[in-house]
């Protein structure tokens, strides 16, 4: 069916061969030149405000956040010597998210992203567990199929043996086969809360409830499902309760940058234990500059301060609604392809609806080629797309007529 311009990625993921980039020029050149170049570089880019973007969890940050994350651009939270309003940024930005997720007292560290925040969650995991069973103890993480890749680069960094359970028909980890795995001597179980491939949520209580008396920690990935989950709970969705109010949930990721408002790159790990966050500490070499608990050394204090500005401008209120409003453009879409005939499977748990379709790849090509971004969840065989707060209703009914009119696999 349709053919990809030479300029799209492969559909194997790697990139397409370019033309070899230029070196780095013997002359300078004038602001005004430079910044048409920049322009040219990035004219295919998407907005998220055109209406063509339905598979990213990312879109535009609050107003208020672009504001103070480009006033504070030069802002490191590595030097909290020139900067020492970053530090305390961190700590109220950690105090907001732990209130979020119902552990008032949580300990957290600001990162890059829900990649880095699950790095030092699993970091602190074993640190722990070596301190625990001795520095050459095997140390086990056990994850479901829907976890996220981020777990794959993990696993390739640290000493750590990854067994992945199948998922159940719902898409979330099976808990008959993963329960059975958790022994005394597991490392970490990784509880997904918002897979991003499906937006499937673990039960996460029930692994609490199973890992806890084992005493073995449990990592919540919530870096989809985070902004989402609390608010959807409050109006009364059956969705399982996914941070510290569960006994035996002992880390937390967050993605600010994903439904929390905050520019790229924000991410947060939330510790319930103080001892986890100290196991992560480096010491400086440098007099009177802190320990540091993130991998990055240099880091964008502008992206924790427009995180910080974010959940202010925003508040419980904030969130509240946007869920709300997500949850009925997410209705509407659903309606729209079940209207048209599309088979919506399994029943969507976040903003991830995915799609049974015989062939999504050529679907995904033809919507491409209308100038639509949508994903095919590789693994699942499912096309999926992403509801965000950047899209209007008449931009998800245009694509519900674009689909309808490519699809012509259909009877
Ligand atoms: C996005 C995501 C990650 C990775 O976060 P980055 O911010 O892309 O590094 C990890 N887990 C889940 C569930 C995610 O949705």
């Amino acid at each position: 069916m349709a053919t990809l311009p030479s300029s799209s990625p492969s559909p194997t993921g790697s990139p397409p061969p370019g033309e070899p980039a230029a070196g780095l020029p013997d002359r300078g050149a004038p602001v005004e030149q430079v910044l048409a170049e920049v322009a040219g570089l990035c004219a295919d880019d998407h907005d998220y405000r055109d209406g063509t973007v339905f598979n990213s969890i990312c879109s535009t940050p609050l107003p208020v956040a672009e504001r103070v994350f480009a006033a504070h651009q030069q802002a490191n939270l590595g030097d909290n010597r020139i900067f020492p309003s970053l530090a305390r940024a961190e700590r109220e930005v950690t105090a907001m998210l732990a209130d979020l997720m119902d552990g008032p007292g949580a300990t957290g560290v600001a990162t890059s992203g829900g990649t880095e925040a699950n790095l030092l969650a699993v970091q602190a995991a074993v640190r722990r567990h070596r301190a625990r069973f001795g520095p050459d103890a095997p140390a086990r993480i056990l994850l479901g199929d829907s976890a996220h890749f981020s777990f794959d680069k993990i696993a390739a960094l640290l000493p750590v043996e990854v067994v992945r359970v199948p998922s159940d028909e719902r898409l979330r980890v099976d808990l008959d086969r993963l329960l059975p795995l958790v022994t005394p001597e597991t490392a970490l179980v990784v509880a997904t809360a918002g897979s991003s491939e499906s937006g499937a949520v673990d039960d996460v209580p029930a692994i609490a409830a199973h890992a806890a008396p084992l005493g073995v920690p449990v990592h919540v990935d919530a870096a989809t499902g985070g902004f989402l989950v609390p608010f959807a709970r409050e109006s009364g969705e059956p969705l399982p309760p996914i941070g510290f109010s569960v006994p035996g949930v002992t880390s937390v990721t967050l993605d600010p940058h994903k439904y929390g408002g905050a520019p790229i790159p924000a991410g947060h790990v939330l510790f319930r234990d103080a001892e986890d966050g100290a196991a992560l500490r480096t010491s400086s070499h440098y007099r009177g500059t802190f320990d540091h608990q993130a991998l990055l050394g240099t880091r964008p204090g502008g992206a924790v301060l427009a995180t910080w500005a974010a959940l202010r401008a925003q508040g419980r209120s904030g969130y509240r609604s946007a869920v709300a409003e997500l949850w009925e453009r997410r209705a509407l879409l659903v309606r729209l392809l079940t209207g048209a005939g599309f088979q919506v499977a399994p029943e969507p748990e976040l903003t991830v609806v995915t799609v049974r379709h015989p062939s999504p790849e050529k679907l995904v090509d033809a919507l491409e080629e209308r100038g639509l971004i949508a994903s095919v969840a590789r693994r699942l065989g499912l096309l999926r797309l992403v509801v965000h707060w950047h899209q209007s209703e008449q931009q998800l009914r245009c694509l519900v007529a674009v689909l309808t009119e490519v699809d012509g696999g259909r009877p």
